[in-house]
């Protein structure tokens, strides 16, 4: 659960009426000052899940990250994202100026989306060797790369259309690649990221009780 580089979990208590996000559980609330012990049970903490993984330790994955820095340090929600494919090693193929890179390290804390469906693990024993192949083609070349038409995402997403392809599914145009697998994700961090750094300044953030359905959780 605890990963330094994915960040430092959060956990969500109850108390004052409130909800309170933190690090962890403090030994007295910080808006009443008491003692936070002895709890009802609808007051125990409940743990915020990271949105961001070690995408080393994802399997035919898409990932997502910020070109520059990291999640929770500098993105600012328009951020320019990188994004890659993990092969079964962890190894993250990606396209850039350079051409394909097969980065090793850098990608310890992504967004993933795992990109194989659960009927479809038999296309995993050859994943390794679709990526590779695909990679090695001329379309990706460096002199190839335009910065606005021909980069990671132009990769990626056409990666994924030959999969979608095997698998006898519709393929996605950029849009919907951008709507599906894009915006759901980074608006989730989004989300995270802000409570993430108003715990780190403050040390607690608190909101309101009343919609008690979802939050970031
Ligand atoms: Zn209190």
């Amino acid at each position: 659960m605890h990963c330094a580089q994915a960040g430092k979990s959060l956990i969500k208590f109850n108390h004052c009426e409130k909800s309170i996000y933190s690090f962890s559980v403090p030994q007295c609330c910080p808006l009443c000052h008491q003692d936070v012990g002895s709890r009802k049970l609808e007051e125990a903490p409940v743990s915020i899940s990271n949105p961001f993984t070690n995408g080393h330790q994802e399997k035919c994955s898409f990932l997502l990250r910020p070109t520059q820095g990291t999640f929770l340090r500098e993105y600012d929600g328009r951020s320019d994202l990188h994004v890659g494919i993990t092969n079964t090693k962890g190894v993250v193929y990606n396209y850039n100026v350079h051409g394909v890179q097969r980065d090793e390290a850098g990608w310890e804390q992504s967004l993933s989306i795992p990109l194989l469906q659960p009927n479809m693990f038999g296309l995993m024993d050859q994943w390794d060797r679709y990526l590779e192949d695909f990679s090695t083609t001329g379309t990706w070349l460096p002199h190839r790369y335009e910065e606005d038409h021909h980069n990671c995402y132009s990769y990626t997403l056409t990666f994924i259309n030959c999969i979608l392809t095997m698998e006898g599914r519709e393929q996605l145009d950029k849009s919907e690649f951008t709507e599906k697998y894009v915006v759901p994700r980074t608006r989730l961090a989004s989300k995270y990221i802000t409570l993430y750094r108003a715990i780190e300044e403050h040390g607690f953030y608190v909101t309101d009780r009343p919609d008690r359905e979802t939050g970031p959780a």
